[in-house]
């Protein structure tokens, strides 16, 4: 690193994002619903038992009265875990919560230290992943694989000719010595900004008062532009972009929407690989992505290579890019209500796909990611995206960065 100029140094203790990471979320679940189960089918058994030989019920009327102790214990035990720990539930979030700390530490660290404010996004991910993949250099000529420990860390400003990476020490493995993170920060002479890059541009202030419309989705015959606004299908991409990869899966995201917004077009895609098995609600978890595209020069995407996934399965449940799609129209919300909308929407031949403009109709607590505006939400409905129980996902945009986040009922 002999043209980093200027360092700066600091450490953080993230011993606790480290515990978090290892251990993964602790489910207790399997456990309690194997001891209630037992617990049910013994209590079953012995009261059935003792009405039927102690107090002379009939077979039948025994067995009844066994179910009737028994059953409750069961419908208590597995509502408890429906209401609070579905997926993107108050407790899933609360696992979170640990990171969150661990990256809001990382954060107030390296502004203390003087360098320029990190994209909270990034340090999240980074904190999440128990590696950076393999070091290269590493596991050639019959050597170890080593993990890569190192991180660049992205900033919040664009176009900073500063550099901050991460690197990770103390012991990987659980039970080593106390991890820390030691941020180096320093300048980087001559570098430019991501090539193609979009220039910053002066935000626009959301504008509350502009009426929402709704996002109606239908079919047509005719040929669209690929880059009007649709669900499903094929995304516009521009030239040598690379397909987002779920950071817990590495595999593929699932194209969800692109969308016409203030002259750029909206993209957005969510891991549904494995739906449950990574934080897509989360819109800094790494398993979701948006982008903002502008320009012309987009090209229809290419069905992205999955890594891992089943070759031999032709139809993989959660393809990255689905065959069906539809296109995307608004019609403006009227005073009437939604039921009027949903009719004129079902004569025209088209569902409601979620909601543009306007402010958005959370299902659970607002959480607009900071510095962005809301774009639209699109609903699970039409081609059955994976957002958890009759989900909602939230698209947000500020004209050069996206974010998507999902919440369910
Ligand atoms: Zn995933």
């Amino acid at each position: 690193m002999s043209d980093v100029q200027q360092e700066i140094l600091v450490e953080v203790d993230t011993e606790a994002a480290a515990r978090a990471r290892w251990n993964g979320p602790r489910n207790p679940w399997p456990a309690v619903f194997v001891t209630a189960w037992i617990l049910a089918v013994f209590v079953f058994v012995a009261v059935s038992v003792y009405e039927n030989a102690w107090r002379h019920h009939d077979v039948a009327t025994s067995f009844w009265i066994g179910a009737a102790w028994a059953v409750p214990l069961l419908i208590v035990v597995h509502a408890t875990h429906a209401v609070c720990f579905r997926r993107g539930g108050p407790l899933a979030r609360r696992q979170d919560a640990v990171f969150r700390r661990a990256a809001d530490r990382v954060l107030a660290a390296a502004r203390a230290a003087g360098m320029p404010e990190l994209d909270e996004g990034g340090v999240l991910r980074m904190l999440r992943a128990r590696d950076n993949g393999p070091d290269p250099g590493t596991g050639e000529r019959g050597g170890p694989d080593r993990p890569l420990l190192r991180w660049d860390l992205p900033l919040a400003g664009r176009g900073s000719r500063t550099i901050v990476v991460a690197e990770r020490i103390g012991t990987a493995e659980p039970g080593g010595s106390p991890e820390r993170t030691r941020l180096t920060s320093g300048t980087r002479p001559g570098a430019v900004a991501h090539p193609g890059a979009a220039r910053p541009v002066t935000r626009r202030t959301h504008d509350s008062s502009a009426g929402a419309a709704v996002l109606g989705a239908y079919r047509s015959d005719s040929p669209a532009p690929i880059t009007a606004s649709r669900i499903g299908g094929a995304p516009a991409v521009p030239r040598d972009w690379e397909w987002p990869t779920c950071a817990e899966h590495d595999e593929p995201m699932q194209f969800t929407a692109q969308i016409e917004h203030r002259g750029t077009l909206v993209s957005v895609f969510v891991c549904q690989f494995d739906p449950g098995s990574c934080d897509s609600w989360d819109a800094d978890s790494g398993a979701n992505a948006a982008f903002v595209f502008s320009g012309r020069d987009l090209v229809s995407a290419d069905r992205p290579v999955s890594p891992h996934g089943d070759p031999d399965d032709p139809d993989p449940a959660y393809p990255p890019l689905l065959a069906d799609s539809m296109l995307l129209g608004t019609a403006p919300v009227t005073d009437a209500g939604d039921d009027t909308v949903s009719a004129a929407l079902d004569a025209a031949g088209a569902v409601v796909a979620g909601q543009y403009g306007g402010e958005p109709d959370w299902l659970q607590e607002d959480e607009t990611p900071a510095g962005l505006a809301f774009v639209a939400s699109i609903e699970s409905g039409p081609l059955g995206f994976d957002f958890g129980d009759a989900g909602r996902a939230y698209v947000f945009s500020d004209g050069v960065r996206a974010a998507v986040l999902w919440q369910c009922t």
